[in-house]
């Protein structure tokens, strides 16, 4: 059963009567749809994108009344706040209510007053309100923030897991989840935890064809950092920092040598933050020096830059955190500075969570090969939410623009590193592969008489980081593949093929770090 015509208007007009927009934007129909035709679906959009519509607006042209799982009360609240402006009957029910108001809210839900119902999952867990709400005409469900299921995601939380078991007790109303980060893998676990029927998969758009793009290994990231804001005088832009201490840093130096910078992260009490927060907001201080704790729900247009001076902890951080650059459609410039020391400090901070700690890591590892990457950087932005990327030179990134130092000869070096694969049998990791070609003096090596193969040591002046990146980037053209539980190297056709000199692969210089 499609939506059919007197909907489709219908829709549209509550668009226009209760929020005053005239248009939807895209792909938010689709999503639309999907909910009136009691289609299990999952939305892609990126933040800004306008997921709450997507949910809210059919909530209103459904009889019933909607129920919406949201992980933060302060989220909850927000969107409570704003459909009550906008004159919607909705609601929400948490810890920080009365039991008087708790009531309250039960009795608009008997009435069949309430359209919108927001809880947190435990609480529409609980046995009680899954008895009460068992005996409500619920229109749908919708989960917001959905990769919050996904321990393959970057804020995994298992209160969401148990929402597994909705359909089994509402097994007539459709569920619909939302999300603003969600790779290929992440978008299918989604769907799988939450035990979808058949779901329609909508994802939107996210290349940001206005940002210019530009990943460079750090080397003195101060004097680096420093450039960049100088070549965007009296711009408004945001410099992140993985440490408060090296946010104070920065932002001190900014300061001395003229520039109005102002430090922003958890450490500052709340005053201030919020302080520093406004000014920059108003335009009363060019830059903010900020951790992550910096951005949740911060809309500021004109954003001319975002720099980052150590490397975000994935590719979705790095995505929401560039970006904030250019929200107003203008040219905007971000640019990234890592090192493989970033891995580690992040692994440090992140060994005291230790229940994702292992998908952690691998959106580490993921956000790492992508800036040791010599692949376009729209290009795998766009394909890591699990969409195709059809221009070949975007002109606007450091690949695309030819500012990437590449090594000279990449043939003969790739031949090193795949004959050394293939010395080892294709048996051995990235690790083990990258040591025994920098002459690893570690026993294990000896023990399994890798210290006497032909390729021992060929690159011990390069550095143990450079290896690992150069393996890393055979990896990504093509030419070695990872197998196995343990992750094994190979070499591909294209790799054999490459032992032929057929072939042309790109590596570039590492400069810095070579002993690290
Ligand atoms: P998301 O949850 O995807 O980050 P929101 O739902 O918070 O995005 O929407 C972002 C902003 O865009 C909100 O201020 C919202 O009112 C606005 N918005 C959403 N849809 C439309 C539309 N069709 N036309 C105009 N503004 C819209
Ligand atoms: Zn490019």
């Amino acid at each position: 059963m499609a939506a059919d015509v007197t909907q489709t208007n219908d829709v549209h007009r509550i668009l226009k009567e209760v929020w005053g927009y005239d248009a939807f934007r895209p792909l938010q129909e689709e999503s639309i749809e999907c909910v009136l035709n009691q289609r299990d679906s999952l939305t892609v959009l990126p933040t800004g994108g306008g997921k709450s519509l997507c949910f809210q607006v059919p909530a209103l042209s459904l009889d019933a009344m909607a129920v919406v799982v949201s992980p933060l009360i302060s989220l909850m609240k927000d969107q409570v706040d704003a459909l009550r402006a906008c004159g919607v009957a909705a609601a929400y029910v948490n810890s920080t209510q009365t039991d008087d108001e708790k009531r309250e809210v039960a009795d608009s839900i008997r009435s069949g007053e309430l359209k919108l119902l927001y809880l947190a999952p435990e609480r529409l867990l609980n046995p009680r309100t899954l008895d009460f709400l068992r005996r409500q005409p619920i229109s749908f469900f919708a989960i917001d923030e959905a990769h919050c299921i996904s321990n393959w995601g970057h804020d995994f939380r298992p209160e969401y897991r148990g929402l597994r078991s909705l359909k089994e007790w509402f097994p007539k109303s459709s569920v619909h989840a939302y999300t603003a980060t969600a790779s290929g893998p992440v978008r299918d676990d989604i769907a799988t935890q939450l035990g979808l029927a058949a779901p329609e998969i909508i994802v939107g758009n996210f290349d940001r064809p206005n940002l210019t793009y530009r990943m460079v290994r750090a080397d003195g990231r101060l004097q680096q950092v420093m450039e960049v804001v100088d070549r965007h005088k009296g711009d408004s832009g945001v410099i992140y920092c993985i440490s408060r201490k090296e946010v104070e840093k920065t932002a001190s130096a900014l300061v001395q040598s003229g520039i109005s910078a102002l430090p922003y992260h958890a450490g500052l009490d709340d005053e201030t933050r919020k302080a520093n927060q406004d000014a920059f907001i108003k335009d009363e201080c060019d830059v903010i020096v900020a951790t992550v704790a910096f951005g949740m729900g911060i809309d500021k247009s004109n954003v001319r830059y975002v720099v980052h001076a150590g490397m975000p902890k994935s590719i979705e951080h790095y995505q929401q955190e560039s970006g904030r650059a250019g929200r107003d459609g203008l040219e905007s410039e971000c640019v990234l500075f890592y090192s493989g020391g970033d891995v580690v400090t992040w692994k440090r901070i992140m060994s005291g969570e230790p229940s994702s700690y292992q998908s952690a890591v691998a959106s580490l590892e993921a956000m790492f090969d992508v800036c040791a990457g010599t692949v376009c950087r729209h290009r795998v932005l766009v394909e890591h939410f699990g969409q195709s990327y059809a221009t070949d030179n975007c002109g606007g990134c450091d690949v695309c623009l030819d500012e990437i130092d590449l090594v000279e000869d990449p043939i003969t070096l790739s031949q090193k590193i795949l004959s050394c694969v293939i010395r080892l049998r294709e048996r051995f990791g990235v690790s083990h592969t990258a040591k025994v070609l920098c002459g690893s003096g570690e026993q294990r090596i000896r023990e399994l008489g890798h210290d006497k193969l032909s390729t021992f040591a060929l690159l011990t002046d390069d550095g143990l980081p450079a290896v690992r990146m150069w393996i890393d980037q055979l990896i990504q053209q093509g030419y070695l593949c990872r197998s196995g539980e343990y992750q094994t190297l190979g070499v591909t056709e294209t790799g054999r093929r490459l032992l032929r000199r057929d072939g042309d692969p790109r590596l570039t210089v590492a400069t810095v770090n070579k002993k690290a």
